[in-house]
């Protein structure tokens, strides 16, 4: 028997949108853990492992590991005890054969489908963003940094690096991969949880939307456990979106 309104959440949007950033302060506020797929796949590319370098190959080129591979991840991860109140999807799906995948595993588990969140916003932007992006190399997490700025985590103090697929060529493989998925899974969630947010918005503004929304979902469907963090403000260094 599962407990009192479990949320799937699936943040859709381009790299650089904020899906990590919203994805944090989502999981922080409804008190339910995020899964990013890219950081899992990243982990394991760290890993040593054979199929780690293989990964490690496709992640540098920008490439997508294939449905069947991360369809087995996220299967594995889902079945988390964690993941009972339901989880924060940052990354997945990506393909509509993923997003079916999806409804159909979640329909196993005894869960509703997602409610889907597609954080807009212009492609000049993007790159903008992404230029800036930054990533700790000890504990993953991206950041946005202003230029002069210190890079150093604040977490834990480690110099900052560019990700090496925010590399130009890549990013714009990314993006354009990215394009080519996205008319079939925005068809496949249209008029089903589908909500598209103006993600050139402050990031708190995006928070606050998405919490609002939450709220006056379904009952059945409104899992807020706390209120929204208060806003942190703009520092030198402020999370980003994968
Ligand atoms: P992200 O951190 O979400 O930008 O993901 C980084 C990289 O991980 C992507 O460019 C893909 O190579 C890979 N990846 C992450 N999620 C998926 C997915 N759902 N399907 C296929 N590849 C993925």
């Amino acid at each position: 028997m599962h407990n009192t309104h479990p949320q799937f959440i699936v943040l859709l949007g381009p790299p650089g949108a904020g899906k990590g950033t919203q994805a944090e302060r989502l999981s922080g506020a409804l008190a339910i853990p995020t899964i990013s797929t890219g950081e899992m796949l990243r982990q394991e590319g760290r890993s040593g492992s054979l199929l780690g370098a293989q990964i490690q190959t496709l992640l540098d080129a920008g490439h997508l590991v294939s449905d069947e591979l991360i369809q087995k991840v996220v299967a594995q991860r889902l079945a988390q005890p964690d993941c009972r109140q339901g989880c924060i999807l940052d990354g997945f799906p990506r393909t509509a054969t993923q997003a079916r995948f999806l409804d159909q595993l979640l329909a196993k588990m005894g869960f509703g489908a997602p409610i889907v969140f597609d954080l807009a916003i212009a492609p000049e932007e993007l790159v903008a963003r992404l230029s800036l992006r930054r990533q700790c190399p000890l504990c993953d997490r991206t950041f946005q940094v202003l230029p002069g700025a210190i890079e150093t985590c604040p977490h834990d103090g480690a110099s900052l690096v560019p990700r090496p697929d925010d590399a130009p060529e890549t990013i714009r493989r990314r993006l354009r991969i990215y394009a080519d998925h996205t008319s079939e899974i925005v068809r496949f969630y249209q008029n089903r949880g589908y909500h598209r947010i103006n993600a050139s918005q402050p990031a708190d503004h995006v928070t606050s939307k998405v919490l609002g929304i939450l709220g006056n979902a379904p009952a059945g469907t409104n899992g807020l456990k706390r209120p929204v963090p208060a806003s942190q403000h703009l520092s030198a260094l402020s999370p980003v979106a994968h």
